[in-house]
Formats: structure tokens, C-alpha cells, sequence
């Protein structure tokens, strides 16, 4: 047995889930030998404080849903069930609670959602607590995007790997229903399925 546990967590929204985040998912386990990716969807997302986003039960719902045939992956509700806005640096700080000192720590994101992270003003806190694995998509400029943001960069630990899914957005799936058009092969059919049970996005949203 190792003496580490190398634990992937991937957070974001989830509204819904689609291939683009189990891709990434699957492809951080891999690269990074993971033990298992936690996904987390976030309670109130701080990020998303003045948009509409569905309620938690639909959106942790459908992570199950979407990861329940992968050994690999888990589905956590610490973000939902913890109440206030969802800041990840506390969800970090209380996986390392749970774990202890022989769990090490992969924050898993898309390189659009890193440039925030990186820009915050108390990004160095993750120093130490994490190790950011950030997805881009292949013919992404990589390098300029990195040069642009060295210094903030070199205050956390960072890879990057590319996804080839990337194109794939929760914003694009519920304009798509809204729109009555194909959602279909952009995430798991049964997703697809429990968004339409429940007749979720069917509404145009202001985001
Ligand atoms: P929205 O369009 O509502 O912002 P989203 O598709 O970006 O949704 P989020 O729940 O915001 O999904 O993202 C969760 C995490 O997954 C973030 O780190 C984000 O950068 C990443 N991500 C989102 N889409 C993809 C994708 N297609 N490939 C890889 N990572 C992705
Ligand atoms: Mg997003």
C-alpha cells in the first residue's frame, strides 16, 4: 500500500455536468496516478453569487448520476451541505481535515476557471495545500496565456493538461434546452434523461 493517497477534487457548478468535466476527470486520474477524483459540486458558488443557478439537490443529483459506473470517481456533498457561498480554499482546508497528513491534495480546473484562481488576492493560501491540475484545450496558446500570468503563477503549484473536450459548457447544454435544441453526446444519456424529467433549462436564463 502507498502511504499517500493522492486525491483529485474537481469543483464547479455542475449545471449540469457534461463529458468536458468527466474527461478532464479521467484524464487527471490517469496523468497524475489519482487514487480517486472527488466531484464536488459547489453550494453557492462564489463566482456565481448574482447569477441564477439550479438548485443543489437537481445539480448533485445529476453528478451522481454521471459518475456512478466509475469506480474511480466519487460525488461529495460537503460544498452543499456547508451553508454560506462555496469559497475553495475551505473546502481544501476541510479535506485535509478529513484525510489527514497522508492525503495529498489535486484541485482539478479548467485553465478558464485557474486565471480567477490565480488572480484572487489570497491565491498563496493554496501554496502548500494543493497542487492545481489545469485543463486546456489542444492549439490552446498555452505559452502566452502563462507568460501573461507568470507572476501570479509562481505562487501556486500548478500543471496542465489538455482535454480534448473542451468546447463543452453547462452555459451552451442550457441554452441548448431552452432553445429545444440536441443535447444529446454532450454528457451521459441519463443526465440528458433526468433534464428532461425534471424540465430543467427549459426556461432562457439572463446568463
Ligand atoms: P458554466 O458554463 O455554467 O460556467 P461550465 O461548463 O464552465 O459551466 P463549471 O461547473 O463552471 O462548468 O465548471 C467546473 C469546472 O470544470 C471548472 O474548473 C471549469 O473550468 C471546468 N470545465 C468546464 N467545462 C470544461 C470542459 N469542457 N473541459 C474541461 N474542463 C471544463
Ligand atoms: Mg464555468
Amino acid at each position: 500500500m502507498r502511504a499517500t493517497t493522492r486525491l483529485g477534487i474537481m469543483g464547479g457548478t455542475f449545471d449540469p455536468i457534461h463529458f468536458g468535466h468527466l474527461v478532464t476527470a479521467e484524464e487527471a486520474l490517469v496523468q497524475f496516478n489519482l487514487d480517486r477524483v472527488i466531484v464536488m459540486p459547489a453550494g453557492r458558488p462564489a463566482r456565481k453569487t448574482d447569477v441564477e443557478v439550479t438548485p443543489a439537490e437537481h445539480r448533485y443529483l445529476m453528478t451522481v448520476i454521471a459518475t456512478a459506473a466509475n469506480p474511480d470517481f466519487e460525488v461529495s456533498r460537503m460544498e452543499i451541505d456547508r451553508p454560506g457561498v462555496t469559497y475553495t480554499v475551505d473546502t481544501l482546508n476541510a479535506l485535509r481535515d478529513v484525510h489527514g497528513p497522508h492525503a495529498e491534495l489535486f484541485f482539478i480546473t479548467g485553465a478558464d476557471a485557474v486565471w480567477e484562481i490565480v488572480m484572487w488576492k489570497d491565491a498563496e493560501r493554496f501554496r502548500g495545500l494543493a497542487t492545481f491540475i489545469a485543463a486546456t484545450r489542444p492549439g490552446y496558446d498555452l505559452e502566452a496565456a502563462q507568460q501573461v500570468h507568470s507572476e501570479e503563477l509562481s505562487r501556486i503549484d500548478i500543471h496542465f493538461i489538455e482535454v480534448p473536450a473542451l468546447a463543452i459548457s453547462s452555459t451552451d447544454i442550457r441554452r441548448r434546452v431552452a432553445e429545444r435544441r440536441p443535447i444529446r453526446y454532450l454528457m451521459p444519456e441519463a443526465v440528458a434523461a433526468y433534464i428532461q424529467k425534471y424540465g430543467l433549462y427549459r426556461e432562457a436564463r439572463q446568463s
